[in-house]
């Protein structure tokens, strides 16, 4: 890493993160730097999508790209999940009329013009008559008239084409379709071998899909952390004992969008939000951010302001996903994305969320917390310009973040993969290849970044909170310093 890293951009940083889907859009180092350059913190690789060889090929080129612009960048891989998919369909698309019937049938060909199959064989066994199937993103709507043999009658109520592969949600019926396949498993013992720093668990319907995948994640040595996607009802019935368990969260609006009523999604965001931020836990809020900036320079004002309220609800992050992914315009879409959260964190602060639970307190020492929560409050009151903090496992930086403080935080770190775990908190930018472990030293380090820039100037103060050595767990020192 090189050790001339810019620490902010300008005068008032951005804090809010950016997330951003790789895809044929932005597929080699050079096209991945100018989006760092352009604002993204976190590249998503979704494995749901393409081959092993491009995810490694891409990975190789994310991390060339961080390399090229000398800052942590964190790469989040996105597992499958059970997400059921149409197989073939005869001639390779089927158009659903208005009160037609279709019948899904087993095995992988379909015997007729207007069978379906799907890629999880026992569905046929687990639909009821009267259940509700949605295919293709929610466009298509069937319901099943008829279970006879094995073949599932169903009539066409929300007409339109599907095409092979494209998506099958059945919202109100609990499938026993496993968290993880063997697939999942084997693509997140490949991810937790390379080095990944987040692994999305996709379709998360219960505590234990997140336990069973961070005890992979352990397994395999892995400092990978868990976010899970909540995209399902059983999710937000469970969404107090998920927070609990997993390391972040994603809101997934795309399938959470098919598997409840479409008019709930909004609210049902600010919900999972304020839940995450009560808990300390980072929460992603994605798809659809910018949709129609897939083909224009420009979002509409509706996408502006969605980007605008999640960060207002206290989003630690927003994501793209086609529109880095496949879009014309990824670079227009992160630079859009920078510039709205800006302009939003500038006159606002995310909504309140009282008295936060210390149900999931990163097991840190009461004098942690303590020194955390002071250092906050004097850095307000002393108008400071930034604080330093120094976290070994990241813990600290993460209370410093849920404060919300809008004091801009520096984060070093002895561990590269804290430093990258970094890249999805509120606030904190990671500063790499700190020399030391010395307070004094590190401290200085970071303050000599930030003059070098040309963000500190004399008269300016920093606030650093520290333990007496980065391998002592206890942060037990704060320091006000004014610049010379
Ligand atoms: C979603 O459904 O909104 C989502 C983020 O998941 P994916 O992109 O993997 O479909």
């Amino acid at each position: 890493m090189k050790p001339d890293q810019r620490l902010f951009e300008d005068e008032r940083p951005r804090q809010t993160k950016i997330v951003a889907t790789v895809g044929p859009a932005c597929s080699d180092s050079s096209q991945l730097s100018e989006l760092l350059r352009r604002g993204v913190d976190v590249f998503r690789i979704n494995t749901a999508h393409g081959k092993r060889s491009q995810h490694e090929t891409g990975m190789e080129a994310i991390r060339r790209a961080g390399r090229d612009v000398g800052r942590p960048v964190a790469i989040l891989v996105d597992l499958a999940g059970p997400k059921i998919r149409l197989g073939e369909l005869a001639g390779g698309q089927l158009d659903c009329v208005a009160g037609a019937s279709v019948r899904f049938v087993p095995g992988r060909t379909p015997a007729g013009p207007s069978d379906l199959v799907t890629t999880y064989e026992p569905l046929i066994d687990e639909l009821k008559v009267g259940s509700r199937v949605m295919l293709a993103d929610g466009t298509v709507a069937l319901d099943v008239t008829d279970i006879e043999g094995n073949a599932a009658t169903c009539t066409v109520v929300q007409p339109g084409v599907v095409r092979n592969g494209q998506g099958v949600n059945v919202p109100r019926l609990k499938l026993n379709v496993p968290a993880l396949d063997e697939k999942d498993r084997e693509t997140a013992a490949w991810a937790a071998r390379v080095g990944v720093d987040f692994i999305g668990l996709s379709f998360v319907r219960s505590a234990e899909d997140v336990h069973d995948l961070k005890m992979l994640i352990e397994e395999h040595g892995s400092e990978a952390r868990v976010i899970a996607k909540i995209e399902k009802p059983e999710a937000l019935d469970n969404l107090e004992a998920i927070i609990e368990e997993t390391d972040g969260v994603m809101i997934a609006r795309g399938d959470l969008g098919v598997e409840i009523d479409i008019a709930r999604v909004p609210i049902v965001q600010k919900r999972i939000i304020a839940a995450c931020r009560r808990s300390h836990t980072p929460v992603i809020v994605a798809t659809q951010m910018l949709d129609s900036m897939q083909h224009s320079r420009l979002p509409t004002r509706a996408e502006a302001t969605d980007v605008a309220n999640a960060i207002l609800d206290g989003a630690d992050a927003c994501m793209l996903s086609g529109e880095t992914a496949i879009g014309e315009y990824p670079g227009d879409a992160v630079a859009m994305m920078n510039r709205i959260a800006k302009a939003t964190e500038r006159d606002y602060r995310p909504d309140e969320v009282g008295e936060t639970e210390t149900k999931k307190d990163f097991g840190l020492p009461r004098i942690t917390h303590g020194v955390a929560s002071a250092a906050g409050l004097l850095a307000e009151t002393l108008n400071a310009k930034m604080i330093v903090v120094a976290s070994r496992t990241g813990a600290t930086a993460r209370a410093i973040s849920n404060n919300r403080l809008f004091v801009p935080t520096v984060g070093v770190s002895d561990s590269e993969a804290t430093l990258r775990q970094m890249c999805l908190f509120w606030g904190v930018t990671p500063l790499s290849s700190c020399p030391t472990e010395d307070p004094q030293r590190i401290f200085e380090y970071a303050v000599d970044h930030a003059r070098n820039t040309g963000y500190l100037n004399s008269g300016d103060h920093v606030v650093m909170i520290a333990g007496t050595g980065l391998r002592v767990s206890k942060h037990n020192m704060i320091v006000v310093h004014e610049i010379d």
